[in-house]
């Protein structure tokens, strides 16, 4: 059991839609959380984040730090997505070492695993296959971020660990079309068609894959358990253990949101990964379970989106 307790607890990438919610989730632990702004200490650059590491020495850290973007921008953007990504990860977690950092979670994403891994993916998927070409680049850089806390456990005794969490969702999410994940992509569409009575929306693709969705709030609250429970090897998975086609979902988001058009296809954008389903297991194993149910889900992040969005 590691208590977080009256320790200073950093949450690295504290405006993204994760490190928010581990900073909400945080409030009941008795922590005291710092964060460190972009004027702080650009998380790229090495000089800069060991300065602040060094300043700053925290008890904890949660490394939600990231480059993320949904499937286009990852194509898009090969070199942003490994670059800056390998550049926070090696950086935190050398940094954490140096300072004597007690516990360390590292964050990365489902995309980790062979595009054809076996469903549910287990955590023993991991570099058993090729990657899904979209996003290697991302992967490649969240399975370096996993070694390098095996690297460290082993060298040096680190007690540092990982999560891979599933497709999220929530607030603080990005909204913008280009860039986005397909939820916020589909919330917002839906509402842009019914305020403007259009007779259909858009839909990447073919609809067919599938995906796993978990609210994020349930995402911080499985890192918290995590960082006080677990101490391994390796990585854990952290999703809600069901999935859903991406059809299914916009007509989920469209029944919420409110929109009773037509729903179309442009085959021109890619799929991605056919399946993404990882296995619930050994994080269930460890006694925790998701709350959040996805049409409630939605729902929440739909009432979000017109407080803060649209
Ligand atoms: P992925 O899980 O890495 O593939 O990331 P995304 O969340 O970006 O995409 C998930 C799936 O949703 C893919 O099959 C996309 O083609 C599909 N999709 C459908 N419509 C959209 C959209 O408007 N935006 C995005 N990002 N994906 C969409």
């Amino acid at each position: 059991m590691y208590s977080l307790s009256g320790k200073k607890v950093w949450v690295a990438g504290h405006r993204g839609m994760v490190g928010s919610a581990i900073v909400r989730r945080l409030a009941s632990e008795g922590a005291e959380v710092v964060t460190a702004s972009r004027a702080d200490a650009d998380l790229r650059d090495q000089a800069a984040t060991t300065a602040w590491i060094e300043k700053t020495k925290p008890d904890a850290v949660f490394l939600a730090a990231a480059k993320v973007g949904g499937i286009l921008a990852n194509d898009t953007y090969p070199a942003d997505f490994l670059f800056d990504n390998l550049m926070i990860e090696a950086n935190i977690i050398h940094g954490a070492h140096k300072v004597g950092v007690e516990k360390l979670m590292f964050l990365g994403s489902s995309c980790i695993y062979p595009k054809f891994a076996a469903q549910p993916i287990t955590e023993d998927a991991l570099l058993t296959g090729a990657l899904e070409p979209t996003n290697e680049w991302y992967a490649i850089a969240k399975i370096a971020g996993i070694k390098l806390c095996d690297a460290y456990r082993k060298q040096h005794g680190s007690d540092f660990i990982s999560g891979m969490p599933t497709n999220l969702y929530g607030p603080g999410d990005n909204f913008d079309l280009n860039s986005s994940h397909v939820m916020p992509a589909l919330i917002r569409k839906a509402h842009e068609a019914k305020l403007t009575g259009a007779k259909s929306i858009t839909v990447w693709g073919t609809g067919t894959p599938r995906r796993e969705f978990l609210h994020v709030d349930d995402c911080a609250d499985a890192c918290v358990h995590l960082m006080k429970t677990h101490s391994e090897a390796g990585h854990v998975n952290i999703g809600s253990g069901e999935d859903i086609t991406i059809l299914d979902l916009t007509q989920l988001v469209c029944k919420v949101v409110g929109y009773e058009g037509e729903i179309v296809h442009d085959l021109s954008k890619p799929d991605g990964t056919p399946r993404k389903l990882m296995s619930a297991a050994k994080l269930r194993a460890t006694g925790w379970a998701p709350k959040i149910g996805l049409e409630e889900g939605v729902a929440t992040v739909y009432q979000w989106f017109l407080a803060n969005k649209a």
